[in-house]
């Protein structure tokens, strides 16, 4: 089950709610491929065809997109065989973003005057 996340900027007033973490019908790697970017689908449908039980890690995480000026959350995946790290682009605008760990470790992209704060809104699926 994922967390929705409202991130918000206390100098400007933007604020963002964020999907986070995954949903049920992530466990399955072949479910997952459709929200990267077509070359890396392409690496992870071969990938779930030859690996019948594949290891793998994925959620949605928080991004920093510099394009937009604004945070997403995009899918990440991780494959323990390889060690590989897969992350999705901006949702909105295609671009690639940042993984944030902490919205309290980065500055409003916006206004740039106040680190972020963030708090649960709710679950979803
Ligand atoms: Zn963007
Ligand atoms: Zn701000």
């Amino acid at each position: 089950m994922g967390v929705i996340v409202k991130v918000f900027c206390e100098s400007c007033n933007a604020a963002w709610d964020c999907h986070t973490g995954c949903g049920m019908q992530h466990g399955a790697l072949e479910n997952v491929t459709s929200l990267f970017p077509k070359d890396t689908e392409r690496i992870l449908k071969d990938y779930a065809a030859r690996n019948e039980w594949p290891m793998f890690d994925f959620a949605f995480q928080l991004a920093v997109c510099k394009n937009c000026a604004g945070i997403v959350s995009v899918p990440a995946l991780k494959l323990f065989e390889s060690d590989t790290s897969y992350v999705g682009v901006c949702p909105d605008c295609g671009k690639e973003v940042k993984l944030i760990k902490s919205p309290s470790r980065i500055s409003c992209p916006i206004c740039k005057k106040s680190m972020l704060k963030s708090f649960e809104t709710g679950r979803w699926d």
